[in-house]
C-alpha cells in the first residue's frame, strides 16, 4: 500500500505537516518545574462541583510552581452546545477565585497557543490524523453502523470482547483501489487507529503508568482500532486530547476518574505521534453518603452539585475554597490548625495527597467550616457581600440592607468579639433567616411562651415596660427582670429552683424567655440586651406594646 498516496488521497487541502505546528506552538519558556493544567470542559451550560474540584487542582498545581493554567472549550460535540455556556464556566469559576492565565474569554480568546475552542482546530488535527496514515498507523473504515451492530452480536454471542480489533477490523485490509472506489461511490467513513496491540485481547500486554494521584496503574495495553476522526472530520475526545495537550504544552492532565478506562489508548496515541506523555492525575468522583451509603453526586438528585446552588444560597466563596481544600488534600485540616490566620493559598498542594478513592462531599462539614471562615470575616465585609449576593438573588431584601449598613454591621458582629465568639453565620441565605427579626416586615412570633410561664406573659411584659429604661446597662436591666420574677414568685437564681421545685412558679429564665420571645419572636437567640440596644428604644417598645395588647 502506497501509505504517501492514501494520505492525500483523505486529506488533500491539509497543506501543512506537524513540523509546521511544532514551530508554531514551541515549548513553553517557562521556569524549571513550572507546571500547564487546563480545564477542558464541554459547554453544557452545566458547571457542577466537579469541574470546581478539577480546576481547583490545576489552578493550584499551576500557580504554585510559576507555571501557567488555561481554558480549553471542548465543543466537538455541538449537540452538547449550550448558548452562553463559555460565560456561565468563566463567570461560575471567577466567584470561587479561580482565573486562567490563557485560553477562551469572556469575549473571545487570549494566548500564544490556541485557538482554545476545539472546533477551530479541525486542520491541526487532520495534519496529525494524516500522519499517522502516512505512516500506516491509521486507515479509513467504511463499515455502516449496522454492520458494526452485527459485529457487536457476534461477539455477544460468542462472549468475546466488543470492539474493532483483530478479524472485525476488516477495513485494514482494503487495497487503495477499493479505498478510492469508495470514496467515490460517496461512502461516508471514519479514520481508525492502526493498533499495535496484540490482536487477541487474551494476549494484551500490560503496561504501567506513573498516575500523579494514584501512582503506578497497570492495565492492558490498547488493543482497538478506535475512531480517531468521525466522517463529520471532527475527531474523538481520544484524538483530540492528545493532539491539544501536547501542542498546547500542558505538562500535568487533571481529569475524573472516569478516562481511567481509555487511557491506554492515549497512551497508544502519544506513542504513535512521538509526542511526550504529560503526567496524568486522575482525580476521585465526589461522592456523598445517602443513608449510611456512599454514591456518586447525580445532577437530578443532588441540587449541590451545581454551582448555581452555592451562589443562590449565598456561601461565601472563600468558605467553599477552604472546605474544597480540606477534601482535596488530607493534611489541610493540621495545616490549617497549625496556621490559623495564614491565606489557603499558602498552603504546599500536592497531587500525591489527594484521594483516590471517591472524595466525599458533605453539605453539613461544609456550613461547619464555613462558619469557621465566616467568623473571622470583618462584619463590614459580610454586609458587603450580603449586599452583592441579594442584588442578585434576593433583590427584595436589598431596600433593608442598602443605606442601613451600620444597623446591618452591629447585627452580624452580635455576639462575635470576646473569647468564644459565637458560630452563627454559615450563608446569606441562612443569615438573612438568622437575622431576620431585626427587621419588622419580618419580624414574627415563631415559638410559644414557656408553658410555665404563659399565663403570667401579659403581667412580665407589662411590668417588664414600665420598669424599661434604654439607658440601663446590662446589670442594672438584668437585675430588673430578677425582681418581677421574685414579684411574680418564679424564682431569682435557676439553681433555687432546682432545689424546691415545689416553691416556685418557674425561675428567671422562664421570665426572661417571655422577654426574648416578645422582642425576637424566637426563644433561642443571642443576647437580649445587646439586641435591644441594636433594635433601638421605639423599637423595643413597639413591640413589647404589642403583646400586651
Ligand atoms: N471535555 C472533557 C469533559 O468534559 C474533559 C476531559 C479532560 O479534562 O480531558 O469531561
Amino acid at each position: 500500500m502506497n501509505y504517501d498516496k492514501l494520505a492525500e488521497l483523505l486529506f488533500p487541502q491539509i497543506t501543512k505537516t506537524p513540523a509546521d505546528y511544532e514551530a508554531i506552538y514551541p515549548p513553553r519558556q517557562l521556569p524549571e518545574g513550572a507546571k500547564v493544567t487546563r480545564l477542558g470542559p464541554s459547554p453544557t451550560g452545566f458547571i457542577h462541583l466537579g469541574n470546581l474540584y478539577g480546576a481547583f487542582v490545576d489552578e493550584r498545581l499551576a500557580r504554585q510552581s510559576g507555571g501557567t493554567f488555561y481554558l480549553r472549550i471542548e465543543d466537538t460535540d455541538d449537540k452538547r452546545y449550550v448558548e452562553g455556556a463559555v460565560e456561565t464556566i468563566i463567570t461560575s469559576l471567577d466567584f470561587f477565585g479561580i482565573d486562567f492565565d490563557e485560553g477562551a474569554t469572556m469575549d473571545g480568546a487570549a494566548g500564544d497557543y490556541g485557538p482554545y475552542y476545539q472546533s477551530q482546530r479541525g486542520e491541526i488535527y487532520q495534519c496529525y490524523v494524516k500522519e499517522l496514515v502516512k505512516k500506516g498507523q491509521a486507515y479509513p473504515c467504511f463499515l455502516a453502523e449496522e454492520e458494526i451492530a452485527d459485529i457487536r452480536a457476534k461477539q455477544e454471542a460468542n462472549k468475546e470482547n466488543p470492539g474493532i480489533y483483530g478479524d472485525y477490523a476488516v477495513c485494514r485490509s482494503l487495497t487503495l483501489e477499493e479505498i478510492e472506489a469508495n470514496i467515490e461511490a460517496g461512502k461516508s467513513y471514519v479514520v481508525r487507529l492502526h493498533s499495535d496491540g496484540n490482536q487477541d485481547p487474551e494476549k494484551a500486554k500490560t503496561i504501567s503508568i506513573e498516575d500523579g494521584i494514584r501512582g503506578t496503574l497497570s492495565m492492558p495495553e490498547n488493543y482497538q482500532d478506535v475512531v480517531i476522526l468521525k466522517a463529520t472530520g471532527i475527531p474523538t475526545y481520544h484524538f483530540a486530547h492528545v493532539v491539544d495537550d501536547h501542542l498546547m504544552r500542558t505538562t500535568h492532565v487533571v481529569r475524573g476518574e472516569e478516562w481511567i478506562s481509555s487511557l491506554p489508548i492515549h497512551v497508544e496515541l502519544f506513542e504513535k505521534l512521538g509526542f511526550e506523555m504529560p503526567v496524568f492525575c486522575h482525580t476521585a468522583q465526589l461522592m456523598k453518603l445517602d443513608n449510611g451509603n456512599k454514591r456518586k453526586l447525580s445532577k437530578r438528585k443532588d441540587p449541590e452539585l451545581s454551582l448555581d446552588y452555592y451562589r443562590q444560597e449565598g456561601y461565601l466563596p472563600q468558605a467553599v475554597r477552604e472546605y474544597l481544600l480540606t477534601i482535596l488534600n488530607s493534611n489541610y485540616e493540621e495545616w490549617r490548625q497549625a496556621n490559623p490566620d495564614a491565606p489557603a493559598e499558602d498552603f504546599p498542594f500536592t497531587a500525591e495527597k489527594m484521594s483516590n478513592s471517591g472524595a466525599l462531599f458533605d453539605l453539613d462539614k461544609l456550613n461547619d467550616v464555613s462558619k469557621d471562615v465566616l467568623v473571622k470575616i470583618p462584619a463590614k465585609e459580610l454586609c458587603d457581600f450580603l449586599k452583592g449576593w441579594a442584588t442578585e438573588w434576593k433583590p427584595e431584601i436589598l431596600p433593608l440592607l442598602e443605606g442601613h449598613e451600620a444597623y446591618i454591621e452591629k447585627i452580624l458582629d452580635l455576639g462575635r468579639s470576646g473569647k468564644k465568639p459565637r458560630k452563627d453565620l454559615i450563608y446569606g441565605k441562612q443569615i438573612f433567616e438568622f437575622i431576620s427579626y431585626f427587621f419588622d416586615d419580618y419580624f414574627k412570633i415563631e415559638d410559644p411562651y414557656p408553658e410555665n410561664a404563659a399565663p403570667d406573659a401579659k403581667v412580665i411584659l407589662e411590668k417588664y415596660l414600665e420598669s424599661y429604661d434604654h439607658k440601663d446597662d446590662q446589670s442594672q436591666w438584668f437585675d430588673k427582670i430578677r425582681a418581677i420574677a421574685e414579684e411574680l414568685n418564679y424564682a431569682a437564681r435557676p439553681k433555687d429552683y432546682k432545689k424546691n421545685p415545689d416553691q416556685y412558679k418557674g425561675h428567671v429564665g422562664d421570665v426572661s424567655t417571655v422577654i426574648r420571645i416578645a422582642v425576637m419572636g424566637r426563644s433561642q437567640s443571642p443576647d437580649v440586651w445587646e439586641i435591644q440596644q441594636i433594635l433601638g428604644e421605639e423599637r423595643t417598645r413597639a413591640r413589647l406594646a404589642a403583646q400586651i395588647k
